[in-house]
């Protein structure tokens, strides 16, 4: 049965890329019906800031599949991005990039990569939930879920499994970050235990982004959060050879959108000379996904067959190494010469029926059965107070005289304690942090009064967070300086 599928040409190289990549897709026969749609650049110059019309909308949600080529995403304040939109209206929440070294027909220094990187896509600081607070201070908040971790790292574990892979590794921040990173790490220790014949490590994210720009062969799939798999996705890509030759797929639980991983190249727009193959490569992940996996085969094979036959368009034109330069539309004629022939040097691709099933097997949401939840205790609450007056000690006094239950135990500037007994020469700023612990359990009510006392006192609170305790866990971390 024929698959509908949604189509956006995108902005600047776009629809040469998406014509190129079309052909192609004709000619080796893929069983796709397309619906077009117009996203991007002339829709936010009609007015909409969103980037997208409500029926394009109608049609991804009819077809639940995309291709799109990029879009040119405008400058300045007022105009969200289109693709951070998309993957999250869409529940798109594992962003799958391979990268992969095309040596010695591509000029790389790591001949031997074969890197996929499986990025969180919904989460973490892209939340973006944003908010100037004071005068001197914005906030940024680091939304991380359970359920968020578990369907990215079983996605991660499943797709190795599927595509016969050894290895999965974990990056993340979790020395610094011990409630956020922490809990994304401790997931994947669990759940990496269900996958006994699957490799798993786990580097903090600094210097796992140093070996992998360094040893990339020594990475198989990585899985991380959002804004790590953003910044290491491109590192990876970059150095594999050319951000022109890398392919995404965005999956969700009912819809997932390929795309290219570089943007609308405005520079090179309208020439004719830009590189299709990171749309196509897309294209074939979006096949074997809509199980079509001979097409997605005859396809991949013939393009590895025209890039070893040094058929380059010119960003991966090397005159020692390649034969012959082209343009978008001569490599993609070239592509469709060559579908029916397998590569000589590279590994033929073979893509079953299998790979296709790795939607199915993960779980659609995972909520954690009601008896395995510790008890969930109040203990306390962390204040945010806009106070311009420069000085902790007078801060901390004026508090100390309100009649309430809870205790003032420290005020922090920015993270880093400097009450009681603060020995930190840190900026002080007109933002500061007041916690306030019961002796033992206290209520809601406790906090509304606390705030009333603060209110009256003229001390004007921005913010508060709950501590609470998980069983015998805090769910909060200390001060710096603590
Ligand atoms: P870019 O990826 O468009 O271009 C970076 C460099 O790579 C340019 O020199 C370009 O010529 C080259 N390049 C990119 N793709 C190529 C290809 N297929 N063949 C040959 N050369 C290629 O990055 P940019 O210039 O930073 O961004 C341009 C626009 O694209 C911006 O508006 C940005 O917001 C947007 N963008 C969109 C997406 C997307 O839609 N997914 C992703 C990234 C950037």
């Amino acid at each position: 049965m024929t698959t509908p599928i949604t189509v956006a040409y995108g902005d600047g190289i776009g629809p040469e890329i998406m014509e190129a990549t079309l052909k192609i897709l004709e000619h080796a026969k893929a069983d796709i019906t397309i619906d077009v749609i117009q996203i991007g650049e002339l829709i936010y110059k009609a007015g909409i800031s969103s980037g997208i019309e409500t029926r394009a909308w109608d049609i991804l949600h009819k077809n639940k599949v995309l291709l799109k080529a990029p879009i040119t995403t405008p400058q300045g304040g007022g105009v969200k991005s289109l693709n951070v939109t998309l993957r999250k209206t869409l529940g798109l929440y594992a962003n799958v990039r391979p990268c992969i070294a095309y040596s010695p027909f591509i000029a790389t220094h790591h001949p031997q990569m074969d890197v996929v990187i499986i990025r969180e896509n919904e989460e973490d600081l892209y939340a973006g939930i944003e908010h100037q607070q004071t005068y001197d201070v914005v906030q940024c908040l680091k939304l991380i879920s359970r359920p968020g971790c578990e369907r990215i790292v079983r996605y991660a574990f499943e797709y190795a499994r599927l595509n016969q892979r050894k290895k999965v590794t974990c990056f993340s921040k979790d020395n610094i970050m011990k409630l956020t990173d922490g809990l994304f790490h401790k997931i994947f220790n669990k759940i990496s235990a269900e996958y006994p014949e699957i490799g798993a490590d786990h580097f903090i994210i600094d210097i796992g982004t140093a070996r992998l720009a360094v040893k990339p062969e020594s990475f198989d799939v990585i899985v991380t959060l959002n804004l790590y798999g953003d910044i290491i996705s491109d590192v990876a890509a970059e150095i594999s050879g050319s951000v022109g030759l890398g392919g995404s797929a965005n999956i969700g639980n009912n819809c997932a959108m390929f795309e290219a991983i570089h943007g609308s190249a405005p520079d090179i727009a309208g020439q004719g000379i830009a590189n299709p193959s990171g749309l196509l490569l897309a294209a074939i992940m979006m096949l074997v996904h809509i199980h079509q996996p001979q097409a997605a085969t005859a396809i991949h094979n013939a393009w590895l067959r025209t890039i070893e036959e040094g058929i380059h368009t010119a960003d991966i034109y090397n005159p020692n190494i390649s034969r012959e330069r082209v343009g978008t539309q001569a490599f993609a004629e070239a592509v469709i010469q060559r579908l029916g022939q397998v590569p000589q040097h590279f590994t033929p691709i073979h893509y079953s029926t299998n790979a296709t099933t790795l939607k199915t097997v993960l779980s659609q949401h995972v909520n954690l059965p009601v008896e395995a939840r510790p008890e969930r205790r109040l203990v306390g609450v962390d204040i945010f107070i806009f106070w311009e007056h420069q000085s902790a000690a007078t801060l901390a006094e004026t508090i100390q005289t309100l009649p309430t239950p809870l205790k003032l135990r420290l005020i922090t500037s920015r993270g880093t304690k400097i009450w009681p007994e603060g020995q930190a020469e840190t900026l002080i700023t007109d933002h500061w942090r007041c916690r306030f612990q019961g002796s033992e359990t206290i209520t809601s009510h406790d906090i509304i009064e606390l705030l009333q006392q603060l209110t009256l006192k003229g001390i004007e609170f921005i913010k508060i967070e709950n501590l609470y305790y998980f069983g015998d866990e805090p769910g909060f971390t200390k001060a710096q300086g603590e």
